[in-house]
């Protein structure tokens, strides 16, 4: 069976969640079996390998669940991207819009340094606001996004138009 279909069949959609008419795109049961997780893990990491980041940055919450073992066997480190007042030291912040509403994202300004090439990683990319924000904010500490990487892509809601300079992975896209 193809990879695409093993992610297929272990990403369900829930309608209607968190709000009338999102069709959300549930990778728990992908989590769940350790050889579609793997295979997920390994396809993302061969996906950015040769744009040779030192670090991979997550977006909470399940961006930290691909960013682990993205960057173990990367043999990089992780930057977390975390949800406001979770960061203990001095932040920088985006508001940002999303597909279901409004959020912020906050980055440690000591996380990385004007060297670092960093990969930007999360379960999904729908409108782009997420990932944008994320972008910006690595922008900020002076570092490079040289790439971002998500299992589903929704391409009819143009999220990689927004984000002009990175390369862009997902391996699957979803029709609804
Ligand atoms: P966006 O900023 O619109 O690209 O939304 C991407 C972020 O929101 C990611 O962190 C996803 O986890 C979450 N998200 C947005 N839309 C969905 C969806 N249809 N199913 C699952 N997660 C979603």
């Amino acid at each position: 069976m193809s990879h695409s279909r093993i992610y297929e069949d272990r990403i369900r959609d829930v309608p209607d969640f968190p709000k009338p008419g999102i069709v959300f795109k549930d990778i728990t049961p992908l989590l769940a079996d350790v050889k579609a997780f793997t295979a997920a893990i390994e396809d993302l990491v061969a996906a950015v390998r040769d744009l040779q980041p030192t670090h991979v940055a997550g977006i909470e919450s399940r961006g930290f669940l691909l960013a682990g073992p993205m960057a173990e066997r990367l043999e990089v480190g992780v930057i977390p991207l975390r949800k406001p007042g979770k960061l203990p030291c001095q932040t920088w912040q985006e508001d940002y819009t999303l597909e279901y509403g409004e959020a912020s994202l906050e980055i440690h300004q000591d996380a990385c340094a004007p060297t670092d090439r960093i990969v930007v990683v999360d379960d999904l990319l729908a409108t782009g606001g997420t990932a944008t924000a994320a972008v910006h904010l690595i922008r900020r500490t002076g570092a490079e996004v040289v790439g971002a990487c998500f299992v589903v892509e929704l391409p009819f809601l143009g999220g990689r138009d927004l984000l002009h300079g990175v390369e862009v992975h997902s391996l699957i896209e979803a029709k609804e």
